[in-house]
């Protein structure tokens, strides 16, 4: 009768250990200059890091595609040492608002990128959790309790699809409604810990 291997589990998710810093290395962002969408990544040359911890100290550039502004940035020197990037509901190096934001439930739903919307519906989608990782680093650990309720899976699934749908769009006059709201992230910076409720 059960046609399915074994191993199929489509509504099974079990949890790796995904850290929200393994998404920093393309983040999607509304663009400073014309309002559409740019892209901050590592500079041109810069080696893959090693330790996804790595990503958030190494030098960025923010381009985009439409008006052609181009910005880079490198991590604080601060007493011999240097001070990284704290992951947040902005673009966590150049501050940005993240293209990928929209209402969802009364809240805002935000993404660095398409990876990084993919990994949260494959969770919110699944029926069964599996809690293997640290709680304290997990990404899925760490979601804010409205997305992880029965009651709003097909909310965010649906605010998902819509962030997946953005994604493919770059023009100023796509820009999300949502992506206009800034301070809701931690301002701090100069730490290595997370701040809020970062997810
Ligand atoms: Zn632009």
């Amino acid at each position: 009768m059960n046609s399915q291997p074994a191993d199929y589990e489509p509504t099974r998710h079990r949890d790796r250990g995904t850290w929200l810093v393994e998404f920093t290395g393309r983040v999607l962002v509304v663009c400073p200059r014309c309002g559409g969408r740019a892209l901050v990544v590592p500079l041109p040359g810069v080696a893959a890091p090693k330790y996804f911890s790595e990503l958030l100290f190494q030098p960025r550039r923010l381009a985009c595609a439409d008006c052609g502004v181009v910005a880079n940035w490198m991590a604080e020197e601060r007493d011999g040492g240097l001070v990284g990037a704290v992951p947040g509901t902005e673009d966590p190096f150049f501050r940005r608002p993240l293209w990928l934001q929209t209402r969802c439930a009364g809240r805002n739903l935000w993404a660095y990128n398409e990876a990084h919307v993919a990994a949260l519906a494959d969770y919110v989608g699944a029926r069964l959790r599996e809690r293997r990782a640290s709680p304290t680093r997990s990404m899925f650990a760490r979601l804010p309790a409205w997305m992880k309720t029965a009651e709003h899976r097909e909310g965010v699934l649906a605010g998902l699809a819509t962030l997946t749908a953005l994604a493919q769009l770059s023009a100023p006059a796509d820009r999300s409604d949502a992506a206009y709201e800034r301070g809701d992230g931690p301002r701090h910076h100069g730490s290595l810990y997370f701040r809020g409720r970062p997810y």
